[in-house]
């Protein structure tokens, strides 16, 4: 998707700080942290929404938990606790629209969220 921020983060042209990467999925460090930790893990395939995983390629989510579980251990989150968070559609606050998943922790973290 020749306008979408995180196609140009997957393809190098933007750069980011990566936390993690296979042929999937990529992890880096949010631009604008909310928390000590935060990392926003993209599918490579752009997919705009939550809503947009067809069910046939769903295997990508569990991929997606995997990858989040070690982002987990090696920020050394794993043990205090940490947030997941997908925020999908207008309501739903999502600004970049390419599937990611927030991943918040190092602090306290209050719910609900805003
Ligand atoms: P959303 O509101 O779409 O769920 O979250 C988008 C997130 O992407 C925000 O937390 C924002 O700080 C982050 N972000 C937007 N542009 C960039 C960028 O160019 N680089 C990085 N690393 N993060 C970005
Ligand atoms: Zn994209």
């Amino acid at each position: 998707m020749e306008d979408c921020i995180f196609c140009k983060i997957v393809k190098g042209d933007i750069p980011s700080t990566k936390v993690y990467e296979d042929d999937k999925v990529l992890a880096f460090k949010d631009i604008n942290p909310a928390a000590p930790v935060h990392v926003l893990v993209v599918t490579k395939k752009h997919y705009p929404t939550f809503m947009d995983v067809p069910e046939s390629e769903l295997e990508i989510v569990s991929h997606v938990h995997k990858v989040i579980q070690q982002i987990a251990k090696d920020t050394g989150i794993s043990e205090g606790g940490f947030r997941v968070v997908n925020n999908c559609g207008e309501q739903g606050g999502q600004e970049v629209k390419h599937i990611h998943y927030h991943v918040l922790g190092g602090r306290n973290l209050t719910w609900p969220p805003g």
